[in-house]
Parts: structure tokens; sequence; C-alpha cells
């Protein structure tokens, strides 16, 4: 890479604090550190030709977890960090609003279901006993009852005839959402720079050195917000996860509106306008979807296909519109990973399935790190 005098002037010389990473925490940690430091240069990095990770992937869901992921998630973490990362996730859709706007990023209040396949009767049955001890749990938090069981309502097949309905839950609209907050970066004055891989670092004591490939220039700090792409960084707490996706065309009188989590968490669905958006399936196949690699594979794609047909839109004509996937960072704990490596070098990794919602509360935390 040939630079010139200016560009190596105005974009490499005196950074005060490069970021790693324009995905919601790199972008939040960017905008808190300008708060912070109001004539700071603050240099954000990213591989990608947009960010390139989970943020600009996902599904837009603004939830803090549903009625059996809660359950489940109190088998390995203790009833105070379950109730503690609840409140996180939902301070962080808060502050997420109060920045953007929900005009900006299209919050509709719709509410979240949670649906159980009828052969999961078991299942439904162990959820539903400890729907009011989750409820009180939370009560601190959220001042009235977070759960309920409803009958379903939107003519869904070979599900249970209840589902666990949550008023708290709502939908975002996940691009404007990554738009306005790359809007308000830019108008922060902070510099960022897309198609920059960080190849390496080393902290000199005094400052790091940064390494893009076989270019390399000096940051008083650096913040990895690398998320799914951290594996290296925290020896291994980190691991990557994909998660695949798929959209259908607009369908014609489309009664579905809200977020939905099916059979315990493993899938989720929600309307976009007259259109669904469908994901999960990764338990199907949890080696080949350890990757950091984006990608579509039949048996995870076959299988959200067949749950349109047979469970989401059983009587209706519908067509696939688009396919990606995206990466996430997950790890032995739901608890993402805030912390100083070394003096100079700062991570907020591993936001898990629900970092829409921590995302800005992380990237806020590992700022105020400095
Ligand atoms: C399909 C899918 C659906 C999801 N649905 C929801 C949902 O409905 N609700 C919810 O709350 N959460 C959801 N999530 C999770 C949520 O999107 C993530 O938790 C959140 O976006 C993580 O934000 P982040 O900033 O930590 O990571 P990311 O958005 O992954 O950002 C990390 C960035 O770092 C960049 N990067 C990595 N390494 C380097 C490097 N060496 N040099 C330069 N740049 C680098 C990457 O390109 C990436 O842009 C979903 C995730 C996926 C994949």
């Amino acid at each position: 890479m040939e630079l010139s005098y200016w560009e190596l002037k105005n974009w490499f010389t005196n950074v005060d604090y490069t970021i790693v990473g324009s995905g919601i925490v790199g972008l939040y940690a960017a905008l808190r550190l300008r708060e912070k430091f109001p004539a700071a240069k603050i240099l954000v990095l990213e591989k990608g030709m947009l960010p390139q990770g989970a943020s600009t992937k996902n599904a837009g869901f603004a939830c803090f977890g549903s009625l059996s992921e809660i359950l489940e998630d109190l088998k390995t973490h203790t009833e105070e960090d379950v109730v503690q990362l609840i409140e996180k996730r939902w301070q962080g859709l808060q502050l997420l609003r109060k920045r953007l706007g929900d005009n900006a990023i299209d919050f509709k209040p719709h509410g979240g279901y949670e649906l159980f396949l009828k052969e999961d009767e078991r299942g439904f049955n162990e959820t539903i006993m400890r729907l009011p001890f989750i409820n009180e749990i939370l009560k601190p938090i959220f001042k009235n009852d977070v759960f309920a069981k409803e009958v379903d309502r939107f003519g869904f097949e070979n599900i249970h005839e209840y589902s666990i309905f949550n008023p708290f839950e709502a939908q975002i609209d996940t691009g404007n959402m990554m738009q306005e907050l790359l809007k308000q970066a830019v108008a922060a004055d902070i510099l960022i720079l897309n198609q920059q891989t960080v190849t390496g670092y080393s902290d000199l004591g005094n400052q790091v050195e940064v390494v893009l490939g076989d270019f390399s220039f000096k940051s008083n700090k650096i913040l990895f917000a690398t998320n799914g792409f951290s594996g290296e960084l925290t020896n291994g707490a980190v691991q990557p996860a994909r998660a695949q996706v798929l959209i259908t065309e607009p369908i014609k009188n489309l009664d579905i509106r809200g977020t939905f989590h099916l059979d315990r968490g493993y899938y989720y669905f929600r309307n976009i306008g007259d259109r669904i958006l469908l994901g999960g399936g990764r338990n199907l196949d949890f080696e080949t979807e350890t990757t950091t690699e984006f990608g579509q594979t039949k048996i995870v794609q076959n299988k959200l296909e067949d749950l349109l047909k047979n469970v989401i839109l059983p009587n209706q004509e519908f067509q696939i519109a688009h396919r990606w996937s995206g990466i996430m960072g997950i790890g032995n704990s739901k608890k993402p990973v805030v912390s100083q490596l070394s003096e100079n070098v700062f991570c907020g990794v591993r936001l898990g399935g629900m970092g829409v919602a921590i995302g800005s509360l992380i990237g806020t935390e590992l700022a105020d790190l400095i």
C-alpha cells in the first residue's frame, strides 16, 4: 500500500483510538469515546465492504430471551447472572432507542411469541410450569408480568395450541439501525475505513503498533469489537457460530405480526411488512456451523423451507426471495467479554444471539474501560 504524506498525516498519524470492527459494538464504542474525548482522533477499521459479521445480517428482534431460553440459561448460569444479563439487554435496547430514535430504526412493539412443536408436549409443560417463577424474578426489572400463556391466533400448524406471549418484545429494521449508527459516527468526526483487515498488533507499552497486512501505524489504544472473529485474541473464549436466514417474497394478506421463537429457540421468524424472515437450525449441524465462513447448507435451508410449508405458512403460497448468513460470537457463557488484554489493548466481544439488545451497552462499557 503506497500512501501519500497527506494520507499518512490525516488518517494514520496521532491516532488516539483505533477500533477494530464496525458492528454495533465498534460503532457504539466509537461514539462513546467521542462523547468522552471531543478532540481525539478515532479510527474504525472494518474488514468488510459493509460491517460484515452479525450486525447487518441479523433478524432484528428487539428481545431479551424467550422463556425456554431463560430456563436453559439457568442450567448453566446463576440466577443472579441470568437476571443481570436480561437487565443489561433491556437497558441496551433503551439506549439504542434513545440514541437512534424509534422512527429511524422502525421500532414496532408488536410483542413476541414462543411456539412449541406439537410433538414437544414435554418441553411445553416443563416451560409453562416455571412461567410464574420467571415472572417473579423479572418483576424488579419490568414491574409487570413478562410472560403469559395465550392461545395461538395466527393459524400456525403442527404447534401446541398455546404459545407464550411477551409484550415487551419488538422488532426493528436492522439495515436502518446500522445506517443510522454509521451516519452518527461520520457526523461525530469518526474516521471509518472499510476493507481493512487488522492482521496483527503489538503493544509497545506507550502505544500499540497496528498491522494492516504490509502496512502498520501507531495508535495510543486499540479496541477490538470483532465478535465472532475474535478467536485468537481471547484464547478461544469466543467461537464463531454461523446463522442462516431466508426471507420470502411479499405474501398476499399476510396476517402475521410480531417476533416468534420456535422449538426452544432453535428457530426464529418474524414478519417484515408482508414478508416472513426465518432463521435458525444451527443445531442440525453444529460442527459445520462453527465457522467464520459465510454460506448456506442444504440441511439447514431444507429444514427452514419445511418449517415454512408445514408450520408457519401451511395454507399459503410463498416464494423464497433471498437467503444469507451471518457470523455470531458465542462461548461457554452468555456473558460478553469486556476486558483489558494488555496496557493499551481492549476488547468487547462474544455478543451471542442477542447483540441487537446488549450491543449498545457493551460498546459503551468497552469505551468506558479507557
Ligand atoms: C442471522 C443472525 C440473526 C440474528 N438475530 C438477532 C436478533 O434478532 N436480535 C439480536 O439481538 N441479535 C441477533 N443476532 C446477533 C447480533 O446480530 C449480534 O450479537 C451483534 O450484531 C454483534 O455485534 P458486534 O458488533 O459484536 O459484532 P459484528 O456485527 O459481527 O461486528 C464485528 C465486526 O468486526 C469486523 N472484523 C472482524 N475481524 C476484523 C479484523 N481483523 N479487522 C477488521 N475488521 C474485523 C467484522 O467484519 C464485523 O463487521 C443475530 C445474528 C445473526 C448472525
